[in-house]
Formats: C-alpha cells, structure tokens, sequence
C-alpha cells in the first residue's frame, strides 16, 4: 500500500539507511481516541523528562485540583508536573519507574468530580502576547516531548540569538511500528496541531513551517492539506514511508537537506522539530491554560484482544488500560513505546507519563541468545546517523568506553535498525547504551572530582 501511496504522489523525500519493518499499524488505526477509564487512584511520578527531577509541593492530606502543580521544575532542564484528577494528596510513594529504578510519585485519591485549578481549562485571549509570554506559559503547563523523547518544550523553544530557527517541522511521521495515536490525532483534531503550529511559529519567531506525514498516512496527509489550505507560513509534506523517518536528525535532513551536526542539535541548523501531540499540548496550554494532565496513548500488539487509542490521564495505572483492552493469555513482552525504540518491561505495575505514547504488547519474547559479528556489514549499510554499529557493540562488550567514544557511540539515535537487521541477533543497541551510561558516569565522576578540587583551593 505504502508503494501505491508513494507511486500517486510522485517522489517523495527521505534520508540514507533505514529499513522497512512491517508496520502492524492495522491493528488499531481504525480505533478512534476514547476516553480511557479515569482511576480512583494516581500515581504522579516526580521524574517525566529529561533534565532534573521535580520537588514535591503537597504533602499528605493537601486537596488539589485538576492542573493543580504538585511538583516544581527542578531547573531550567525541568518541567513542572501537575495533579490529572482532583481529590486528595495519599502521601508521596517510590514506584518503579519505566527505566527500572524507583522514582517518588504524588499519590493522589480520586474524589471523581474533576474540578479543575483556578483558571485552567477556560478560553484565553492571547493574541497580544510575545515569546516571552508564550514560552512561559508552555513551561507552567509542564510540557515535554510526546512523541517519546520527554524534553522540556520550553528548552527547545529558546534557542540563543545566535541560533535563529528559519524552519519549524512538526512531526507526523509516527514510524514507530504499532503506534497510531499521533495519526488518529491528526485525523480527529487537525484544527489544534495548526493553531499549535502558529503559536510555535510566534514562540520562535519564525515564518515558515511544514507538518510532515508519512505515506503510509494519505487520510491524514489530505486532511492537514485541507485544514492549511491558503495558509501562507504553514505547508505539508509526504515523506517515503521508512523507519526511523520521524527521528529528528533524519526529519531534517529529509525535508530541507540540512546535516545536524554530531552531537548538535536541530537549532544548530536552523530547525526545530516538534511531534504533532506536543504541538496540540501547545496549542491547549496557551489558548485554554491547560496543563499537560493527559495524553494519547495506543495500546495494542497480538497480546491485546481489543486495541485502542486512548485518552489516558498521566498517572493513570498501565494495569486500568489493560484491563479495558483486555490481554490474551500467554503473551510474552510488554514494552512501553514501539517495538524498535520502545522499553521492554519486566512488570506492568506501572503508569502513563508524559513519554508513553504506546504499551505494547506481544505473544512472543526474544530467546536472548545471540552469536559473535560475522562483518556481514547490514548494520552499516542501514545505520541512519552513518555509525559502525558492529564495531561499537563490540568495543562496548569488551568495555572499550573510550574507543567506543572516538568513534561517535554518543551520536547512536537508539532507532534500533542495527539490532532489526543483524543475522547474529546481536543486542547492538543494549550494549551501546551501555556504553553510554559509562560514558555519562565518568563525565558525572571527573565533574564531581574537579568540583572538589576546586573547592580545596
Ligand atoms: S548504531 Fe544507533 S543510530 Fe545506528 S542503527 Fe544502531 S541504534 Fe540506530
Ligand atoms: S549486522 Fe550483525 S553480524 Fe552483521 S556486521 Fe552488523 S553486528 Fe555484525
């Protein structure tokens, strides 16, 4: 289908390497959005994004309300967290955290009359405000990346003066095998991504904007053509359907041919990429000052019996959306996200945060088992950011970390296309990031070590 789509539009832009894995999208992209089952209890854990935790702001015993702030930014890398239901602060509990350490979380009991915070959640006019403005109310609102990187959007909305953006790209690529939320959205709610798109344009003051769709999407690429129709900043575009199209590096390269540099980021060339969920959570934070208390969620693989795309408030138990899908005895993996970027999950005592655009779940687990490189060399022929991956997994099984460093393991996007193609079923992406881990862990040591010294003098 995908090759029929792309043969109707004529040639359409992509970037080098890459793989084509089935998409199984059929499975939920006919499922509209529906609200997902509001709990009597949740968990709002105080570590969402990237960058430093939150603090806790309520204490056992607090009323809060919907958009409530329970947890302050813990920095400018930072994000606030808000209360998704109103009713009473439990007390403040350690609960594991999706990368498998525990993480202190707001407990909060349910009082099911979903009162909204002072202020939330009602029209604003502002039309007059500036960047500043808008920036800072994108921070109040705690919004992070949705399509599953969780950096703090107001970060990315300040670029230095010496790094204007001339191109905002927002993302609905949606390349991850399985996920169809960010479609759904776009075919439910296209009016909130535009009017999100001009408030990014006005954040960054920037004039020109192009909302990407793969072409595996032509429903949602024609109605976001519809509703930009005669729209004089903002245009889309139909991108080769190929994983990992919608990682920002090979957004950017793909639709303006512009390179990010290693260990740069999109604003060193100009660009600045936000995924679509993000850009209607924009769009809700200015124009309704409505914090981020809820996001969409698809939950499905073989091990679902009703697939679906919810609605879900961020704290919601992943066990509340599982029941209401139901799980088919027997299914063997759960992993929060897609099958190539996504975690695989030892339980699913877990809950939706800001990053959980998809629970996956499948009849079938990896054997674990894998055999030594053959230099069979797919691995570097598909690598999109143009790495050895072969040579870094095993630099990193001998813990080579420096090695692995000089040869650009930091600039390894994580897409997992090495580990898709290699016959030896090496675990290439696992031991890169292990590598990184290192790597981070001696910057962190050396810092503190220096720190030290500095302070004896
Ligand atoms: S080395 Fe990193 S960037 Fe390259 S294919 Fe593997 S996971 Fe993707
Ligand atoms: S695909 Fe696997 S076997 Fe082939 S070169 Fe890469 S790591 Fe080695």
């Amino acid at each position: 289908m995908a090759h029929a789509v792309a043969k109707s539009y004529g040639t359409l832009k992509t970037f080098p390497g890459g793989v084509h894995p089935s998409d199984r999208k059929e499975l939920s992209r006919d499922c509209p959005i529906e609200d997902a089952p509001i709990p009597e209890r949740v968990y709002i854990p105080l570590s969402q994004h990237i960058g430093a935790p939150c603090k806790p702001v309520v204490e056992k015993g607090d009323t809060v309300r919907m958009g409530q702030v329970v947890g302050e930014a813990g920095g400018f890398v930072s994000a606030p967290v808000h209360a998704s239901v109103s009713g009473t602060v439990a007390g403040i509990e350690e609960r594991i955290h999706i990368f498998g350490a525990k993480v202190p979380c707001v407990v909060i009991d349910n009082d099911g009359r979903d009162q909204w915070f002072e202020g939330c959640n009602q029209p604003v006019d502002y039309s007059d405000w500036d960047h500043d403005a808008i920036r800072g109310k994108v921070r109040q609102a705690g919004l992070a990346g949705m399509g599953g990187a969780t950096f703090p959007t107001h970060v990315k909305f300040s670029p230095p003066p010496e790094k204007p953006i001339d191109t905002v790209i927002i993302n609905g690529v949606e390349c991850e095998p399985y996920l169809t939320c960010d479609y759904r959205l776009m075919l439910e709610s296209p009016q909130r991504i535009i009017d999100g798109a001009e408030i990014i344009l006005r954040a960054v003051r920037c004039n020109r904007c192009i909302i990407a769709v793969e072409a595996n999407k032509p429903d949602a690429y024609e109605v976001m053509r519809e509703y930009v129709s005669g729209h004089d900043k903002i245009s889309v575009e139909m991108l080769e359907v190929k994983y990992p199209q919608g990682a920002e590096k090979q957004l950017i390269k793909a639709l303006l041919g512009r390179e990010v540099p290693s260990g740069g980021l999109p604003m060193d060339v100009g660009a600045l990429v936000s995924n679509v969920g993000t850009t209607a959570a924009v769009y809700d934070a200015v124009a309704l000052n409505k914090p981020l208390i809820e996001r969409l969620c698809t939950v499905t693989g073989e091990g679902v019996e009703r697939p679906s795309n919810f609605l879900a408030r961020i704290g919601t138990p992943l066990t509340v959306l599982l029941e209401k899908t139901g799980m088919r005895p027997g299914a063997k993996k759960f992993i929060l996200g897609g099958p190539m970027m996504g975690l695989a999950q030892f339980t699913t005592d877990l809950v939706v945060i800001k990053g959980t655009s998809g629970v996956l779940v499948l009849m079938e687990a990896d054997s674990g088992e894998y055999e030594n490189c053959i230099r069979c060399g797919r691995c570097v022929d598909a690598c999109p950011t143009y790495l050895i991956p072969s040579e870094l997994s095993i630099l990193a099984e001998a813990g080579e970390w420096e090695a692995a460093k000089e040869k650009n393991v930091l600039d390894c996007i994580e897409c997992g296309v090495c580990a898709y193609v290699c016959p030896a079923r090496r675990p290439i992406v696992h031991l890169i990031k292990l590598a990184k881990a290192e790597l981070l862990r001696m910057k962190k040591e050396f810092e503190a070590k220096k720190k030290a010294a500095e302070a004896k003098e």
